[in-house]
């Protein structure tokens, strides 16, 4: 099993440096020739190659218990308002109405910290994968929401969207590896069923639990909710680019 899991590693790695040898020259060009549609093609599709490869990645490492998370406290509520604020840009260059909000209310950069014991670079993956899925399945026109939930001892991160929702049939294997709702699976949206299988490991790694509550016709809230802890002797600085999701 060993073996199996440095396989797995050299393999992702020696696919990840040709690939962003390709990447990185496409997108060279594509600025010089923005109207180049091949071009437009060939680096959406490497930068979705890529992102696959690393998802590959980080879920191998998941699986062997390599993954090993740096837990220190963050700031949900922070992190919320900093999620939103790239999710507003990615909504609307795909025509879908957003908004964020903080226990029902609106959510605005003046928020009182919440913190829970996660890492960063993990909760990013979570939201983002949330995110992108909610933004390929839901329709022009359509709107998603991002929020956050907070109780005296837990917070709960949802990203609710008027997508095609899913079955209760579609629900009990949507958060294991390779698993695409059929209803779906038609060749419009092009998927591996590995995004999710990946959120749900890294929320329990935080030792949090994801879940979703969605009827057909009406829509998904997809959710990761954790367990508070104390606040940082001393405030921590949270800031994150979403450079990886070139969505
Ligand atoms: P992928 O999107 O790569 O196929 P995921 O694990 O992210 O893998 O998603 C698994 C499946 O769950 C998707 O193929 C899709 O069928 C379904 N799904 C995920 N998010 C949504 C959503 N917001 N609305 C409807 N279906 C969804």
């Amino acid at each position: 099993d060993q073996q199996k899991t440095a396989f797995f590693q050299n393999m992702s790695h020696e696919l990840r440096t040709p690939l962003t040898l390709i990447l990185n020259p496409l997108e060279e060009e594509s600025k010089e020739l923005p109207d180049n549609k091949n071009i437009e093609v060939a680096a959406k599709n490497s930068r979705r190659l890529l992102r696959l490869v690393n998802q590959l990645l980080d879920f191998q490492k998941l699986e062997a218990g390599k993954q090993e998370l740096k837990l220190a406290p963050v700031n949900i509520t922070r992190f919320a308002y900093i999620c939103g604020d790239y999710f507003a840009s990615a909504c609307s260059s795909k025509e879908v109405a957003f908004s964020a909000s903080l226990n029902g209310e609106m959510m605005g950069q003046e928020t009182n910290p919440v913190h829970i014991l996660g890492e960063v670079d993990a909760l990013e993956k979570v939201t983002f994968n949330f995110l992108s899925n909610a933004l390929k399945y839901t329709p022009k026109g359509g709107q998603i929401e991002l929020g956050l939930t907070t109780t005296p001892d837990k917070a709960r991160f949802y990203i609710r969207d008027t997508g095609p929702g899913i079955s209760e049939e579609g629900k009990q294997k949507l958060f294991q590896v390779f698993s695409q709702v059929d209803e779906t699976t038609t060749r419009d949206y092009e998927g591996t069923g590995l995004g999710l299988a990946l959120v749900k490991s890294l929320t329990e790694e935080m030792q949090g639990e994801v879940g979703i509550d969605s009827k057909v016709g009406k829509g998904s809230t997809f959710w990761a909710e954790f367990p508070l802890c104390e606040a940082p002797a001393e405030a921590e600085d949270l800031d994150f680019q979403a450079k990886d999701w070139l969505l």
